[in-house]
């Protein structure tokens, strides 16, 4: 088993990409930690993963909140002994529709999207250290690698922040043995692209513009993220990973 002996973190891990990559860690022998707001839905998926045999709990995370951080860290030490991966997932993300963008949905991406992240690298790093090393991996987006015409500009700007503070932070605590890497998903079928997927029109464009014809699903970027997470990316950090089906290969 490819994460054997590891304890996980993975933020916005009730539904979508996160909760993907929290059964796929468990199945890979990880002990998992599930945090969001969410919490029902969260409840459900670390019920779903101990029924199959695997170890998870969930615990409400706010990731805006430093003291909800500083409590799910603690959980991950307290119920299983240490913390080895953290995965920066939860995000929210919007739409451009002109002269309408407003300022609040700015702040509300930087503040979720990327001082959200800083908040969660600040109380892994930490916990990191008292385990011999780590591997951190950040949700970014191919909106922080290209400009979008349909898509909020402060989307776009978290997404980059996310990119580029990912490279800092790995340079900071290499001597440390923390790793930390970005990946930048593509068009994927979760319910923050509802909007556009569950429009056949819509669909269709975008499947047009994706090389390899389809929309990624959620296994697609969390089978990029447990490589990420896993030793086998030993010599690998302050690298970025696409998974968009060729989108930004264009
Ligand atoms: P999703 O909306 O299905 O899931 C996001 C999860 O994050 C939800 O469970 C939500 O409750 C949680 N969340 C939101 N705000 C939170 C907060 N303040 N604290 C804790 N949890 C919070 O979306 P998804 O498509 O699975 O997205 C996962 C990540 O991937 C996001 O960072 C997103 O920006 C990024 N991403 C998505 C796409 C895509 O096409 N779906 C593309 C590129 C990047």
């Amino acid at each position: 088993m490819r994460l054997a002996g590891k304890v996980a973190l993975v933020s916005g891990a009730a539904r979508g990409m996160g909760a993907e990559e929290a059964k796929m860690f468990a199945l890979e022998g990880a002990r998992v930690v599930l945090g969001d707001v969410l919490d029902d839905t969260g409840e459900q998926i670390a019920a779903e993963i101990r029924n199959r045999g695997g170890n998870a709990t969930y615990v409400h995370l706010d990731v805006r909140r430093d003291s909800e951080w500083g409590e799910a860290v603690k959980v991950a030490e307290k119920e299983f002994g240490k913390l080895n991966i953290l995965v920066n997932n939860a995000g929210i993300a919007g739409y451009s529709r002109g002269d309408a963008d407003s300022l609040e949905d700015f702040d509300r991406f930087h503040e979720i999207n990327s001082r959200g992240t800083y908040l969660g690298i600040r109380a892994a790093i930490p916990a990191m250290r008292r385990a011999g090393g780590g591997s951190i991996v950040n949700i970014s987006s191919i909106s922080g690698l290209i400009g979008q015409q349909h898509i909020h500009a402060g989307y776009n700007a978290s997404k980059g922040a996310v990119r580029i503070m990912t490279k800092s932070i790995a340079l900071q605590y290499a001597a440390d043995s923390i790793r930390v890497n970005s990946v930048h998903p593509g068009p994927i079928q979760t319910d923050m692209t509802k909007e556009v997927w569950s429009d056949p029109e819509r669909r269709r464009r975008t499947e047009q513009v994706t090389p390899l014809g389809r929309y990624g699903q959620p296994s697609d970027v969390a089978s990029a993220v447990l490589f990420l997470a896993s030793d086998e990316a030993a010599f690998i950090t302050g690298a970025e990973l696409v998974v968009d089906g060729g989108f930004t290969a264009q």
